[in-house]
């Protein structure tokens, strides 16, 4: 089956009156499907405002017929040896780069964001991919010989079985990334849940999964929200649940998940802060807070929310970044020379909008509207312009609020201790930067501050895929972290094994507690 063909164009006809409208199926047991439920959902082009196509909501027993493949393949799976699946994996990455162009597009046309960001996180994500080719090494044990005499104890990392991931709209390529590669190179078999928001990037990386090799039932997607989710987290086949999206759903997944006996990681939303200190470089932490703030109109959950001003510096830094504001280039992502297009639907458009009035309402500065840039005014795409707000306090709406969109605010303290504080305090704690040119201020920042991604004048510091992804407070639920090292331990459990090969002349009853002998 041809990637690029099926999803990119897929015209799917459906037996109602809408079969004008491409349809982005299931992919069960190696086979797209409409699903059994009856109901569908909208998926809109957030450049142009219009319905592009449509999305079947998976019902209980949609789910059920995933994980029977799933559960179907496993055994084969997880018996063949990590080596072959590496291999698999290792053509999933070629074909990956070899789609790159068409991938992208296809986010972009559902997500909103501009061709080279959406390019972007499929690289990002196929580092993930790169990484999970190394399984074979990954999964080496440990092994002591004669832990007693004739003894020997050796330790194996097993797949759990069954895992399912569940998806927000932000990265409907990178995230299930994050995922499924070191999911499957482990010898899981996968259900995907993907954003109903952006559904199509996920049967494109199906198809290519199965083009790579991947056998039928290894991987598969289905496409809906919470009855699904629903069907998912209560199914007694399924061992394990990764869930990245917002900070109330996350605690639901991970309550409800652990409840059911089933191993999560849940990660939440997030607030982040980036600190510039006075000695700090003005241009360079300028540059910093537009990229990091206004970067994928904003939806990135290690996007920088807030500026923490410390000193004298808040004047010259509202200054510094106001003057790049009118700079930016705003339009359709398939644009080549727009920097930051739409957000993803009109009512997500609408309720970052408003953070500007309750802003202004309670006491804050309005210095940028992003309501004022004529895409907003004219388009009937979903479109606002960048906006920034100063003199923010910690009891505003908009500080204490993901806002999650072209909305940049400032906080201005008098001390880097006031400042500490402040990123301290706040609930989340996925990720923060502080710019200086203090090499001790930054030591100290990096042992002292509650977050679990921190950045040194690197405003966005994502970690590269042989380290872990996650946050701490609530922007995670769960022990571990994803991908990486951690990752791999998500995903498989520890068994310790102890052996004795015969050895008739050392063999009497003892009925005491094995000890070292
Ligand atoms: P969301 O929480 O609305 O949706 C995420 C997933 O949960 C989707 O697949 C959705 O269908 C499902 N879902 C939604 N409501 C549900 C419900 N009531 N019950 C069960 N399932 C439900 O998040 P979103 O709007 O798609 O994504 C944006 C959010 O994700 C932001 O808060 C952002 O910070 C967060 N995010 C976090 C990270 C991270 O690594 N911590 C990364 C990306 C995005």
């Amino acid at each position: 089956m041809s990637a690029t063909k099926s999803s990119t164009a897929d015209d799917r006809a459906t037996p109602s009156d809408e079969t004008a409208i491409p349809l982005t199926p299931h992919f069960i047991g190696g086979q797209t499907r409409e699903g059994l439920s009856g109901r569908f959902g909208d998926v809109y082009n957030p450049a142009t405002g219009r319905r592009a196509r449509r999305v079947p909501m998976a019902n209980a027993a949609d789910v059920s017929e995933a994980i029977a493949a799933a559960a179907a393949a496993f055994p084969a799976w997880a018996a063949a040896p990590p080596l072959r699946r590496a291999r698999v994996l290792n053509r999933f990455r070629e074909l990956v780069d070899r789609h790159l162009t068409s991938l992208a597009a296809i986010i972009t046309s559902e997500h909103g964001k501009v061709a080279s960001d959406a390019a972007g996180e499929v690289q990002r994500g196929n580092e993930v991919v790169e990484f999970a080719t190394g399984i074979p090494q990954m999964l080496k044990g440990e092994f002591t010989e004669e832990v007693g005499t004739g003894v020997d104890c050796y330790s194996l990392r097993q797949p759990l079985g069954v895992v399912a991931g569940i998806t927000p709209f932000n990265f409907p390529a990178m995230v299930p990334m994050w995922m499924f590669a070191t999911a499957i190179a482990a010898g899981n078999t996968f259900i995907l849940k993907p954003s109903e928001k952006d559904p199509s990037a996920s049967i494109f990386l199906a198809e290519l999964l199965a083009e790579a090799g991947v056998p039928a039932g290894v991987f598969n997607v289905v496409q809906g929200d919470k009855v699904a989710v629903d069907a998912i987290l209560q199914h007694p086949d399924i061992e394990a649940v990764s869930f990245v999206g917002s900070t109330p759903i996350a605690r639901y997944i991970y309550e409800t998940g652990t409840k059911a006996g089933k191993r999560v990681q849940a990660l939440g939303g997030a607030k982040n802060h980036m600190i510039v200190l006075p000695d700090a470089d003005i241009d360079m932490a300028a540059d910093a807070a537009v990229s990091a703030g206004f970067g994928s109109a904003g939806e990135r959950c290690m996007a920088i929310a807030t500026i923490v001003a410390v000193g004298e510096v808040g004047d010259p830094l509202v200054d510094a970044i106001t003057a790049r504001l009118p700079k930016i280039r705003i339009g359709p992502g398939t644009d080549p020379n727009a920097e930051m297009g739409p957000l993803v639907t009109g009512q997500h458009r609408d309720k970052v909008a408003s953070y500007l009035d309750s802003g202004e309402a309670q006491g804050a500065t309005v210095v940028a509207d992003g309501r004022e840039h004529p895409l907003y005014k004219e388009s009937d795409g979903f479109f606002l312009g960048v906006s920034l707000i100063d003199k923010v306090t910690p009891s505003m709406d908009c500080y204490r609020d993901e806002i999650f969109g072209p909305v940049l605010t400032v906080i201005r303290v008098k001390t880097y201790d006031e400042a500490v504080r402040l990123v301290n305090d706040n609930p989340y704690g996925n990720g923060t930067a502080i710019f200086t040119r203090d090499g001790g201020a930054a030591r100290q920042f990096q042992f002292e501050i509650n977050a679990g991604m921190v950045g040194i004048n690197v405003p966005i510091p994502v970690p590269v895929a042989y380290y872990s992804f996650g946050g701490w407070k609530n922007s995670l639920f769960g022990d571990l972290h994803m991908y990486g090292p951690e990752g791999l331990q998500f995903y498989t459990r520890a068994k310790i094994v102890t052996s004795r090969w015969p050895d008739p002349g050392t063999s009497k009853i003892d009925l005491g507690f094995p000890r070292t002998r």
